[in-house]
C-alpha cells in the first residue's frame, strides 16, 4: 500500500513564555499507509496533539522530516497540495466552523479551492449523505447539538476528499450514543480507502475500531502495531 505519512526523526520543542525550552516530540518515526485505521493513545501532553499538526503542516519539524505523499511539509509550495491530501478535524469543531448554513461551511474548502458550482454541489451533497447530515442543509450549525456540529466539521474536511483524515479527540465531550455514530462514520469512510488517524483519550476507541495503535509517553512512541498485540502487552 502507498505511503500516506512518513515520519523521520521528528522532534519538536517549544519555547514557552519564561524562554524555557519543551521537547514535545522526540525523534518520532513512523509510516502510515492508504487505508490504515490508526489510534493515537497516550497521556495528557504525551505529544499527540503536535504530532497530529505536523501531518497536513500546520506545525514544522524542529529536527527531522515529515513527508506527506512524499512531500516535505517544510517546502511552502507543496502546502497546498498537503492540505488538499490530509484533512484535519479538531477537538473542537467550533474553531472550524463560522458559515450561517450547513451547507456553505461544507463547501468552503471547494469554494477556496476554486471549484465550479457543480462540483461543489455534488461534493457536499455526497459529504452531508456520508456524515447523515441530508436535510441540515440550510440550518445554522450554531443551533445544532455539539454532535452534529462535529459531523458539520468531518463533512466539511470531507467535501475536498482528502486521502487521509485525522481527527484529534473528535468526541470528547459527546455522549455514547453520538460518539458511536461519528465513529461508525469514520469505519465506513475507512471502509471506502480513506486513510483514518484518531487521537484519543478512550481505550475502547482504539481496541474496536482501529486496526493499528501508537502509544506516545513523554513525546516518544513507546509501542506501535496491531491494536490487539498493542493491548495484550500489559506495560
Ligand atoms: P497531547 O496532545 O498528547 O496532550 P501536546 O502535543 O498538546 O500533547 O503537548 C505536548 C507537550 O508540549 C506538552 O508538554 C505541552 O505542555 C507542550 N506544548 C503544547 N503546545 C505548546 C505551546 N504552544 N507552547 C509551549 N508548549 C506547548
Ligand atoms: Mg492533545
Amino acid at each position: 500500500m502507498q505511503t500516506i505519512i512518513e515520519v523521520k526523526n521528528l522532534t519538536h520543542v517549544y519555547t514557552d513564555s519564561e524562554n524555557k525550552e519543551i521537547k514535545a516530540l522526540d525523534g518520532i518515526n513512523l509510516e502510515i499507509r492508504q487505508g490504515e485505521f490508526v489510534a493515537v493513545i497516550g497521556a495528557n501532553g504525551s505529544g499527540k496533539s503536535t504530532l497530529a499538526r505536523h501531518f497536513n503542516a500546520l506545525q514544522r519539524p524542529s529536527e527531522g522530516v515529515c513527508l506527506i505523499e512524499g512531500m516535505d511539509t517544510t517546502v511552502e509550495e507543496n502546502l497546498w497540495d498537503i492540505r488538499q491530501h490530509v484533512g484535519m478535524v479538531f477537538q473542537n469543531p467550533d474553531n472550524q466552523i463560522f458559515a450561517s448554513t450547513v451547507k456553505e461551511e461544507v463547501g468552503f474548502g471547494l469554494k477556496v479551492l476554486g471549484e465550479n458550482a457543480k462540483v461543489i454541489e455534488k461534493n457536499v451533497a455526497e459529504a452531508l449523505a456520508v456524515t447523515g447530515l441530508e436535510g441540515y442543509e440550510n440550518m445554522s450549525p450554531f443551533v445544532l447539538s455539539k454532535g452534529v456540529r462535529q459531523r458539520v466539521a468531518v463533512a466539511s474536511v470531507l467535501s475536498v476528499k482528502p486521502e487521509a483524515i485525522i481527527l484529534d479527540e473528535p468526541t470528547t465531550g459527546l455522549d455514547y450514543q453520538h460518539q458511536r455514530g461519528s465513529l461508525d462514520m469514520l469505519k465506513r469512510l475507512n471502509k471506502k480507502g480513506h486513510t483514518v488517524v484518531i487521537i484519543t483519550h478512550s481505550m475502547w476507541i482504539a481496541e474496536e475500531y482501529a486496526d493499528r495503535c501508537i502509544v506516545m509517553k513523554d513525546g516518544e512512541i513507546i509501542s506501535d502495531g496491531k491494536t490487539r498485540a498493542v493491548f495484550a502487552d500489559e506495560d
